[in-house]
């Protein structure tokens, strides 16, 4: 069930526990800002999920409100989860889902890193 993305940050969310440990994750990748993961439900042969380490919903929200630093630090992350996967050479795809209409579904923003075969459209028709 997607989530509206315009309601305050829930800290109960599972992304929020996981940064917290209270939940089990498979570890890839952590800084400062950004903390990357396994998703539990792979959509492709690499599917790995990086999270800011701020309390941000969305994309937008966390453009509104986070600091130069924090969007630096995570936009690097991601880089560097994708280069670390070996994922530069064979190309990737990035998304981040956001609301009802994106069909976001954990209040917690976070970009899926997907890759490692070809991926097909972007949009399933
Ligand atoms: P969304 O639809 O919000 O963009 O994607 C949420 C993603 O989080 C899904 O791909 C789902 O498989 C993943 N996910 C949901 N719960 C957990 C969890 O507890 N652990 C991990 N590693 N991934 C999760």
């Amino acid at each position: 069930m997607p989530i509206d993305a315009t309601q305050p940050y829930d800290d109960q969310n599972i992304f929020a526990k996981i940064l917290r440990g209270e939940i089990p994750s498979t570890k890839v990748y952590e800084d400062q800002w950004a903390y990357a993961f396994e998703d539990i439900n792979p959509q492709a042969e690499v599917h790995t999920l990086v999270i800011p380490k701020g309390h941000y919903v969305s994309w937008d929200d966390f453009s509104a409100k986070a600091s130069d630093a924090e969007i630096g630090g995570f936009v690097r992350a991601v880089g560097e989860v994708a280069r670390a996967k070996g994922l530069v050479e064979p190309g990737y795809r990035l998304l981040a889902n956001i609301g009802q209409h994106g069909g976001q579904e954990v209040p917690h923003l976070h970009v899926h890193i997907c890759g490692g075969q070809p991926l097909g459209p972007m949009i399933a028709r």
